[in-house]
C-alpha cells in the first residue's frame, strides 16, 4: 500500500475517532445548554422582579419557616423554594436552591435511576453495543439519540477531514459540524437556537475566511452571512403580516446567516430550498402520524443544518441538481 493512502486513511480514522469523542459532548451540550439557559433567564427574572418571598427565604433560619408559609398565598414557586430553604436550614446550612448544573459538572449519569457512569461505560458506541442499549444498574433502555449523535459526529469529522486533509482548516470545520449539529438536537427538542452558538458560528465562519482557511473569500462569507439573515428575516415578517403568524423563530436567521458565513451565499438557496422541502414532508408525516407536539410547531433550525451539512458534504451544486434545478 502506497505511503499516502496509509497517511489518508490514519487520518480519516483519527478524524472518525475524535468525532465519536466529540459527540459523545455534544450529548451532554444537547442536553444541559437549555438547562441552563432556562435557569439563566430565571435568575435575571428574579433580578428584575425581587419578590417579597425570595426576601424571606433570604433572611434564614428563625422565623423561615413561618415567613415562607405566610408568602406562599403570593407566588408559587418562590414560596416553594422559601420553604425548602427554610427545611433545610436546620440540617445543612447553606445548601444550594439547585445542583449545580454546567456542561462539565455533575457526572454523567442515568436518568433513570441517577447511577453514575464510570468512564468505561461512557465510552462512544461501544459502550452502548456493550451494554446492549441498557443501563448496567436498572436496566432501564438508553436512547438511540445517544449513539446516532456520536455516529454523526464522526462521521462529519471524517468526511470534513476527507474534504480539506490534515490541517487548521480540517480543525475549524470540525468544529462548525459540532456547533451544526448541536443546534439540531437542541431546536428539536427545545424548538430554541441558542444566541450562545449561533453567534459566535457567524463570527467563526467571518474568521475562518478572512484567515483563508476556508476555501471562500472573506467577500462571499460576509455576503453569505448578510443575504441569510435578511432573507429569512424577510420571509418572516411577509408571513407574519399575511397570516398574522410567526413561521419561525430569529435563531433561524442566525443560523442561516451562519451557514452562509461558512458556505458563501451561492449555498443559499440551495439550502434553503432543500431544508424548506424536507421541512414540509416531515411536518405532513408527523401531522398524519399524530407526532406533532403540543401547538403543531415543527422547528425548521434542524432542516436548515441538515441541508447546510448536506451542501458541505456535496457541495451546492448537487442540492440543486436533486431539487431539479
Ligand atoms: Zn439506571
Amino acid at each position: 500500500m502506497p505511503l499516502e493512502l496509509l497517511t489518508g486513511w490514519i487520518g480519516l480514522l483519527f478524524a472518525g475517532l475524535l468525532g465519536l469523542l466529540v459527540g459523545s459532548f455534544l450529548n451532554v451540550v444537547i442536553h444541559r445548554l437549555p438547562i441552563m439557559l432556562e435557569r439563566r433567564w430565571a435568575a435575571e427574572c428574579a433580578e428584575l422582579h425581587p419578590s417579597p418571598a425570595g426576601a424571606g427565604a433570604g433572611a434564614g433560619a428563625g422565623a423561615g419557616a413561618g415567613a415562607g408559609a405566610g408568602a406562599g398565598a403570593g407566588a408559587g414557586a418562590a414560596a416553594h423554594h422559601s420553604t425548602h430553604a427554610a427545611h433545610s436550614a436546620h440540617s445543612a446550612p447553606n445548601h444550594a436552591p439547585a445542583e449545580a448544573l454546567n456542561l462539565l459538572t455533575p457526572r454523567s449519569r442515568c436518568p433513570a435511576c441517577g447511577a453514575g457512569i464510570a468512564w468505561y461505560q461512557n465510552i462512544p458506541l461501544l459502550s452502548y453495543a456493550l451494554l446492549r442499549g441498557r443501563c448496567s444498574a436498572c436496566a432501564a433502555p438508553i436512547g438511540l439519540r445517544y449513539p446516532l449523535v456520536e455516529l454523526l459526529t464522526g462521521i462529519g469529522f471524517a468526511w470534513v477531514m476527507h474534504l480539506h486533509g490534515p490541517g487548521l482548516a480540517t480543525l475549524a470545520w470540525m468544529g462548525f459540524v459540532a456547533a451544526v449539529l448541536a443546534l439540531a438536537f437542541i431546536d428539536w427538542d427545545t424548538t430554541l437556537l441558542p444566541d450562545d452558538i449561533t453567534l459566535p458560528l457567524v463570527w467563526a465562519g467571518l474568521i475562518v475566511a478572512a484567515l483563508g482557511w476556508n476555501t471562500i473569500d472573506l467577500g462571499t462569507a460576509l455576503w453569505g452571512a448578510v443575504v441569510g439573515y435578511v432573507t429569512l428575516w424577510s420571509i418572516y415578517w411577509a408571513f407574519k403580516l399575511l397570516t398574522g403568524k410567526e413561521g419561525m423563530g430569529y435563531g433561524d436567521f442566525k443560523l442561516l446567516a451562519a451557514l452562509g458565513a461558512w458556505l458563501g451565499w451561492q449555498a443559499l438557496l440551495p439550502v434553503l430550498l432543500l431544508a424548506s422541502v424536507l421541512g414540509a414532508v416531515v411536518g405532513i408525516a408527523m401531522k398524519y402520524s399524530s407526532g406533532l407536539r403540543e401547538g403543531g410547531y415543527v422547528p425548521f433550525g434542524p432542516f436548515l443544518a441538515f441541508g447546510g451539512l448536506l451542501a458541505l458534504a456535496l457541495g451546492p451544486a448537487t442540492l440543486l441538481g436533486w431539487i431539479g434545478l
